[in-house]
Parts: structure tokens; C-alpha cells; sequence
């Protein structure tokens, strides 16, 4: 008999396990895929820690997370800074001194502010939706080239029918300043996302390769209390409707040339390309292995942005008006049920960053442990 039964060995369902474990909990992991660490995890493929779920950058301002992760492993001195491919003129992100020295010849900080200030004239009032947002940030300019190709292929959905507060993840800057996250802690970790999780499970009972939708109750018998990191929506069958998702279809492909784009993220942000980004992803560690040797090849993938239906993995929850009636909805049914408690992207429906999921994880853990 176990104290808890974590469905998902995800980051989430590591941190919460770690913790239980680290107070005498009996624990056990479960996860329907055959391999643990969820959506973050790698894989060593020529030398390189191939992000197969999408690339992951860990950024954070909590200290608290950051010591607390960095118990398990250290971290690189990575910081993103994407570049925006617009029909094969290349712009620095996050929007920047870079950018708008680019886009419109500004050179002062003073002559940037001034550009914006006159686009933005054409906003008037609370910005209501992603595109008023992003107009009001850094002008129409911008918006057109640079936002919102990329965003309407991201979601699938035109930029006047998202929320706002999706591109309020970006920072505007008056400085020389690529990197893309306003954030105090930034890195990769050295060995890879997985080895970081395996550090996590370290000592705890994981059985790979299980759905515990299919045989719930057989598992349900084994613990007192059960967490669980999967999609609320699929945890009640879908009963009130399904909650919408994008999922990423990845192309990959391993080339015989040793730097292909010169950087680990380029985002293509025109509505022409069909995808939305290519991934490089030796750049997350400097093309270098292991031992610090330089990789003759590279392992590339192109994103192609989809809408997620039964079956696919979902990746992102789409957080606008209807699918948060809808997950409010879930969450009520999910109160009721006594013995289980949801947690991650997933059991959240919410945009959380990896520091995010951390930090909710250690606060279950605070209420559940302590
Ligand atoms: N975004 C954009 N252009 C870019 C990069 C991002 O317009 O070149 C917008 C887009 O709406 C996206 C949002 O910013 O959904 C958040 O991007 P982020 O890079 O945080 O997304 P993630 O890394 O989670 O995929």
C-alpha cells in the first residue's frame, strides 16, 4: 500500500514524488509512456541532448525553485535569444534596440519610443485581446512582421479571438538586449532534462508503460491518495466536452553539417512557412558534448503547430474565454472528487512555465507534507 499514487512522471508528478519520498512518504510513479520525464524530456543522440517534446529552457526569479531544482542538477549558462526569420529577413526577439533599429533605421532609445508611441495611437482604450495588446506594446510594424504570423499559426486562431496575456510573456526593451526572458536564472541542465528527473525519482518506484485511466480502479486500490498530472478533461471521460489544445507535430532530421541555422531557436514568423520554428538543438550546450568536444553533426526540428484531437499529445492549453468556462467546470467535478488531486499543465489546464510547475508542486507539498 502506498501513501500516494502519482499518475505521471512528468516534472510535476517528480516534484511532488521527490518531496513526499523525502518525508517518509510511500510512493509510487506511474506513467503511460515508456520513458519518464514527461513533455521535458531528452535523449542522447549524437552527442546531443535531443529535446524530442519540444525545446525547454529553464528560466526563474524564484530563488526557491532554483536552489530547490538545482539540488538535482546543475545548470549551463544558456540564455535564449531567438531570432525571428520574416520572409528571410532576420530580426532579433524579443523585441528590442536590435529590432527596432532593424525594422525602422532607429538608433536611440528615445527615437524607438516615439515609433511605438505613434502606432499605438490606433488603440485606444484597455487593450481586449492579443492583437490590441501587441499593437499597444510595439506598434503595428512589429505586430504585422514579427507577431502575428507567428502567433496565428501557433494557436490556430486569429490574434483578435486570443487572450492578451499570452504575449505579455515577451519583454519590449529599450536596451541592447537579446536575451528573451526577464528572468534572474536561466540555463539548461548539464546532462539533459531526463538525467535531471531521474535525479528527482531517485529511490522511488516507477512503473512505466501503465494507463491508469483504462485499470483506475485496480490502481486506485494501491493508495490512499492519488495526484494526478494528466488532462482533467480526459481524467472524466470528457463529459461536459472536450477542453481544446494545440499539439506540435516535429519533423527531425539529424545533417551531416556541423551548424545549420547558428543559433538554437529561429522562429519563422511569416504565415508563408508553414512552420512556426526550427529547433538546433546542440546550440542548448554550445555544440559541444559531453567532454567538451565539438559535435560534426546537428540534429534539427522544424515545429508545425496543430490542433490537438484525441490521441495526439497535448501540449498547450488554449486559455481563452470558452475552454476556461469550460475547465471551471472540470474543476468543480475535480473538487469532488475527495482522494485525487490535479495538478501540471495538464491536470491545470494552464500555460505553466517548467519554474511554475515547480513552484506549484512544492506548494501542494507544503499543504499535503507539512
Ligand atoms: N510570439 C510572437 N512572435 C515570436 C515569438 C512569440 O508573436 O516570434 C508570441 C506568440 O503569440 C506566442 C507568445 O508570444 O504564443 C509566447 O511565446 P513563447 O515563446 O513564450 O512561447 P513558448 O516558448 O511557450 O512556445
Amino acid at each position: 500500500m502506498f501513501d500516494y499514487l502519482i499518475v505521471g512522471a512528468g516534472l510535476y508528478g517528480a516534484v511532488f514524488a521527490q518531496k513526499a519520498k523525502s518525508t517518509g512518504k510511500r510512493v509510487l510513479v506511474i506513467d503511460k509512456r515508456s520513458n519518464i520525464a514527461g513533455n521535458i524530456y531528452t535523449e542522447n543522440i549524437e552527442g546531443i541532448n535531443f529535446h524530442k517534446y519540444g525545446a525547454h529552457i529553464f528560466h526563474t526569479n524564484n530563488t526557491e525553485v532554483w536552489n530547490y531544482i538545482n539540488q538535482f542538477s546543475s545548470f549551463n549558462r544558456f540564455t535564449n535569444s531567438p531570432v525571428a526569420n520574416y520572409k528571410g529577413e532576420l530580426y532579433s526577439l524579443p523585441f528590442n534596440m536590435y529590432t527596432f533599429n532593424k525594422i525602422w533605421g532607429v538608433v536611440s532609445p528615445c527615437e524607438a519610443l516615439e515609433m511605438i508611441e505613434k502606432q499605438k495611437e490606433e488603440i485606444t482604450g484597455e487593450p481586449c485581446n492579443l492583437e490590441e495588446q501587441a499593437i499597444s506594446l510595439v506598434g503595428r510594424d512589429i505586430y504585422e512582421k514579427l507577431i502575428k504570423g507567428y502567433t496565428e499559426k501557433q494557436w490556430g486562431r486569429a490574434c483578435k479571438d486570443l487572450p492578451a496575456f499570452i504575449i505579455k510573456r515577451l519583454p519590449v526593451r529599450f536596451t541592447f538586449d537579446n536575451n528573451y526572458f526577464n528572468a534572474l536564472y536561466q540555463g539548461i541542465p548539464i546532462g539533459g532534462y531526463t538525467k535531471l528527473v531521474e535525479n528527482l525519482l531517485d529511490g522511488i518506484e516507477v512503473r512505466l508503460n501503465q494507463d491508469y485511466l483504462i485499470n483506475k480502479a485496480e490502481y486506485d486500490a494501491l493508495a490512499d491518495k492519488v495526484i494526478f498530472t494528466g488532462a482533467i478533461d480526459e481524467y472524466f471521460d470528457y463529459c461536459l466536452g472536450n477542453l481544446e489544445y494545440r499539439s506540435i507535430r516535429f519533423e527531425n532530421e539529424i545533417l551531416d553539417t556541423s551548424n545549420f541555422q547558428g543559433n538554437a531557436v529561429v522562429n519563422y514568423t511569416d504565415m508563408e512557412t508553414p512552420w512556426t520554428r526550427i529547433i538546433e538543438h546542440k546550440w542548448f550546450e554550445f555544440g559541444k558534448d559531453e567532454y567538451g568536444n565539438d559535435i560534426p553533426k546537428t540534429i534539427i526540428s522544424r515545429e508545425y503547430s496543430t490542433e490537438w484531437k484525441p490521441g495526439d499529445e497535448a501540449y498547450y492549453p488554449v486559455n481563452d474565454e470558452k475552454n476556461s468556462k469550460l475547465y471551471q467546470r472540470y474543476k468543480e467535478l475535480a473538487e469532488k472528487e475527495k482522494y485525487v488531486i490535479f495538478g501540471g499543465r495538464l491536470g491545470e489546464y494552464k500555460y505553466y512555465d517548467m519554474d511554475a510547475v515547480i513552484a506549484s508542486a512544492l506548494s501542494l507539498s507544503k499543504l499535503e507534507l507539512e
